[in-house]
């Protein structure tokens, strides 16, 4: 390695799972070069959510973090872990300081089937994660009475239109979104089609929303431009069409493409996804900025429940999947921007030998029911680890 990656550290279960994937199957076949920051809630609270903001920066400067998965604090770990402030998620710190959009691909093995039997290759969904229904303005109207939406431009544009005249109550909601905002994500949208060589799509609904939809619309024709003769090159294509069209044509697609959606529709559509894919633990998950910076980390959380019986001395079934995949994915592109194809030829290696373990049956109590066609040999963690090593070794020999 030439340039450091930025090292997240985590909180519970998946910080457990961190330092047992490093020893087994990173520190072994690896000169680990990465610049560690603890984003454990206790040391967050120490600095005062400093180091997330740190690490932030280290990924803005360096280009390339992997995250472990991480708690959020509410109410009850305010008392559990005797905080000085509910701090915020450092994902969302993460992701408004990278501007970046999260993209999550599922893990797929032929003896786990998708609920959709036309799926044969996963499919990433990238949410818009500013605005539209997540920042809005609500009113209720009580009574008869005009609802008017009204703009007051600082240099005199000044447009009014009634929405509706309530002859009785009703509700109001009035929502935004920026130029700035919809082209960042229409850049990472772009950046990571020609990362993964795959197609992208994209949705609305134009025709009713013809401004508000419709700027969506231009400005990722506009942003396209950009990138199009790249996407020629790489043989992959942009495909616009309206949203209830592109939900019908995904169920009957055979997968292997990116779904880039707005914020509502992402925040549905990833759970059918993922949901109709198999398992959270199998999903991965990576944030990927408009100036090409990028975290990857595993799109579940910290596995409160399996720590709790961790820490009663109980031994432990967790999936590691999604972690090692974040990892795997940050060494092919450290690899990629260094030019170090050993390093690359690493990751592809350790997917590889998660896939032969997987393959042979050995898993996680997690997918044992999933499977099919498969007798699963279910291991805990640690002696699931111990398995995908002994195939990586294999494999490098
Ligand atoms: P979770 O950690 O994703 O776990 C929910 C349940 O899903 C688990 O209890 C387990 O089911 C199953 N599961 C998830 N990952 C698994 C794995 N790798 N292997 C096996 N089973 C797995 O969600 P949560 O319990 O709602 O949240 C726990 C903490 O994580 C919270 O403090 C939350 O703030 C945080 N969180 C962080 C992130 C992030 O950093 N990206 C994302 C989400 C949540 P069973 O119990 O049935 O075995
Ligand atoms: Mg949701």
């Amino acid at each position: 390695m030439t340039t450091p990656l930025v090292e997240m550290d985590g909180d519970e279960m998946t910080r457990i799972l961190w330092k047992m994937i490093k020893d087994e199957l990173i520190l072994p076949f690896v000169d680990l070069k990465s610049e560690y920051y603890d984003l454990g809630l206790e040391y967050r609270d120490k600095t005062s959510d400093q180091v997330t903001v740190d690490s932030a920066n280290a990924t803005k400067k360096y280009g390339v973090a992997v995250k472990c998965a991480t708690i959020t604090p509410n109410v009850q770990r305010m008392s559990e872990y005797n905080l000085h402030e509910m701090w915020k998620s450092p994902n969302g710190t993460i992701r408004a300081m990278l501007d970046g959009t999260v993209f999550r691909t599922p893990i797929t093995i032929p003896s786990i089937h998708p609920a959709v039997k036309f799926w044969k290759k996963p499919i990433t969904i990238a949410r818009h994660a500013y605005g539209d229904v997540y920042r809005d303005v609500e009113i209720k109207a009580n009574e008869p009475g005009v609802a008017k939406l009204v703009f007051e431009g600082e240099n005199g544009q000044r447009e009014e239109q009634i929405i509706h005249t309530f002859k009785g109550p009703g509700v109001i909601q009035g929502m935004h979104n920026t130029d700035a905002s919809i082209r960042s994500f229409a850049h990472s949208c772009f950046k990571y089609a020609l990362d993964l060589k795959q197609t992208i799509w994209f949705a609305t609904k134009d025709t009713i929303s013809k401004k508000y939809d419709g700027r969506f619309k231009a400005i990722f024709e506009e942003v396209f431009e950009e990138y199009k003769d790249a996407f020629e090159k790489a043989g992959i294509e942009y495909f616009y069409t309206l949203i209830d069209d592109a939900v019908a044509r995904v169920m009957r697609s055979e997968g292997g493409f990116i779904w880039a959606c707005k914020n509502y529709d992402g925040d549905v559509m990833s759970d059918m996804v993922s949901t109709a894919f198999g398992s959270l633990a199998m999903m991965t998950s990576v944030l990927v900025s408009p100036d090409g910076k990028y975290e990857y980390e595993a799109a579940h959380g910290t596995v409160t429940r399996h720590y709790y019986k961790y820490l009663k001395g109980e031994e432990t079934s967790t999936n590691p999947m999604a972690t090692i995949f974040a990892w795997s994915g940050a060494f092919r592109k450290r690899g990629e921007l260094d030019n170090l194809p050993e390093l690359v030829h690493y990751a592809d290696e350790l997917e590889a030998a998660c896939f032969d373990t997987l393959n042979a049956g050995i898993v996680t109590k997690d997918l044992a029911n999933l499977m099919e066609g498969v007798t699963p040999v279910v291991k805990n963690s640690a002696d699931f680890l111990k398995a995908i090593r002994e195939n990586l070794e294999k494999r490098l020999a």
